[in-house]
């Protein structure tokens, strides 16, 4: 009875222009919203188990009977990877006809994991977004400029349907170069910009120098993003910095921060979220369930991000409760101005080299201005430039897109010998190591007095 109410009024609130939607949907009671979410995870559960094959194989091959599960926790050490996306293709998860379908650009593997989606989807997801940019001040007579690269990505799809319902003037210009998307951008002086966390911090480098106009704020998605470089767009531009954070396999949207700037309030209406293998910090890897998709839906999705749910009200007064800014990436991937990065990609660009087999290690720092990818190589000889320009021959022939990026100058990249023995510390030797988020926490948690 709760949650059919709950329904119609989301239903209502989702129909109507942004504003009114915010304010319904932030009149909810907490009970509401979970006998809500209550009903839509079992509308789920039977539909994967009636047409995904996955899904029903894994459920009959573990005697899980969905007609007794109540919430997703229920279902033990039941879960989806990414890997299972890959391993059995998209097919095995369909449960209805699909419309599109985005592509992660990079993980752990050379293989892209796809995911498919409606256009009804498409629609859901782009009016929540809409409420969400209306919170943080998006209107109908904003300028918006898009930088979101448009190759088999969900962001600009998903940013494209949320300003439709927002109706305000927009340009896209796909991920180019920031020195040429300046010219253009100069003229339209838009008032909000979209973009990745690398290409905004170069973009505003860019700004600096050769003029700025009045901007109401910058929304950064696709990557974590260091509060030293957060700190440093805002400067240039006079104006905030949000970040989004999503996931192709999410539709793009599972939280946005609000003008607080502690934490993305989460997509409740959409997902269910759990973490896993907490530590004594409150941390885990994060975990949903979707719960409106009905072409894919996904049931346990292992997100590989370690962060905290936070269910403390927010100073900001929105309902949504919140996902602490994300620490890590729990298999090893890390997201920054070179691109998707796994231990792959460096294994890849030393193929080939006097150095392959080496023992090596990547460390991502931030200089204040972008990412450094340290690549740290054990060898006796210290020929290191040799080394460098026939890696960076490597990264222009194998990985086109990280050459791009560093063209932009969204990263440096630079190699360094070690002596042999001194990378591996214990038995297992860590291949990537991301120091970004250690520092900008520390200085987060001293600038407030408390720790997100
Ligand atoms: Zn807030």
């Amino acid at each position: 009875m709760l949650a059919k109410l709950t329904e119609q009024i989301e239903g209502v609130a989702l129909r109507t222009a942004p504003a009114g939607s915010a304010w319904l949907l932030g009149a909810l009671p907490p009970a509401a919203l979970a006998a809500l979410q209550r009903t839509r995870f079992r509308q789920t559960l039977r539909l994967v188990n009636e047409h995904s094959r996955f899904y029903r194989d894994e459920f009959r091959r573990r005697g899980i009977r969905v007609d007794q599960i109540d919430h997703p926790s229920d279902l033990g050490d039941f879960y989806t990877t990414g890997e299972d996306l890959r391993a059995h293709g998209p097919d095995a998860f369909l449960t209805g006809r699909p419309d599109t379908a985005f592509e992660t650009t990079g993980t752990t593997s050379a293989l892209p994991k796809r995911v498919f989606f409606s256009q009804h989807e498409l629609n859901a997801m782009g009016s929540a977004s809409a409420a969400a940019l209306y919170v943080l001040g998006l209107r109908r007579e904003d300028t918006v400029l898009s930088a979101f690269d448009c190759s088999f990505w969900v962001s600009p799809a998903v940013a494209r349907s949320a300003l439709q319902y927002i109706r305000c003037f927009h340009v896209e210009a796909g991920k180019i170069d920031p020195v040429e998307c300046y010219v253009h951008a100069a003229a339209y002086r838009p008032s909000v910009i979209l973009g990745e966390p690398s290409w905004l911090v170069r973009f505003a480098e860019i700004a600096a120098e050769r003029g700025t106009w009045p901007i109401k704020m910058l929304v950064a998605g696709g990557e974590n993003m260091a509060e030293t470089a957060r700190r440093q767009v805002q400067h240039v531009w006079g104006a905030p910095v949000y970040l989004n954070y999503g996931q192709t396999e999410a539709f793009g949207s599972l939280g946005l921060e609000c003008r607080e700037q502690q934490g993305y309030h989460r997509n409740d209406l959409h997902f269910l979220f759990e973490t896993v293998g907490v530590d004594d910090n409150g941390y885990g890897e994060l975990v949903y369930t979707t719960l409106t998709r009905d072409v894919m839906p996904l049931i346990r999705y292992r997100s590989a991000d370690m962060t905290r749910l936070v269910n403390d009200p927010c100073p900001c007064g929105l309902f949504a409760r919140r996902i602490a800014k994300i620490r890590a990436r729990a298999d090893e991937m890390v997201v920054c101005g070179m691109g998707n990065v796994g231990p792959w990609v460096f294994d890849e660009l030393l193929r080939g080299l006097r150095v392959d087999g080496h023992e090596w290690q990547a460390v991502i720092t931030h200089n204040g201005r972008r990412d450094v990818v340290e690549l740290r190589v054990e060898d006796v000889r210290p020929d290191v430039p040799g080394i460098e320009s026939m890696l960076l021959e490597n990264l222009r022939e194998r990985f086109p897109d990280f050459w791009k990026n560093r063209d932009m100058r969204l990263y440096d990249l630079r190699v360094s010998p070690v002596l042999p023995g001194t990378l591996r510390q214990g038995r297992k030797l860590r291949r990537l190591i991301d120091q970004r988020f250690l520092s900008s926490e520390h200085v987060i948690a001293q600038n407030s007095g408390r720790r997100e």
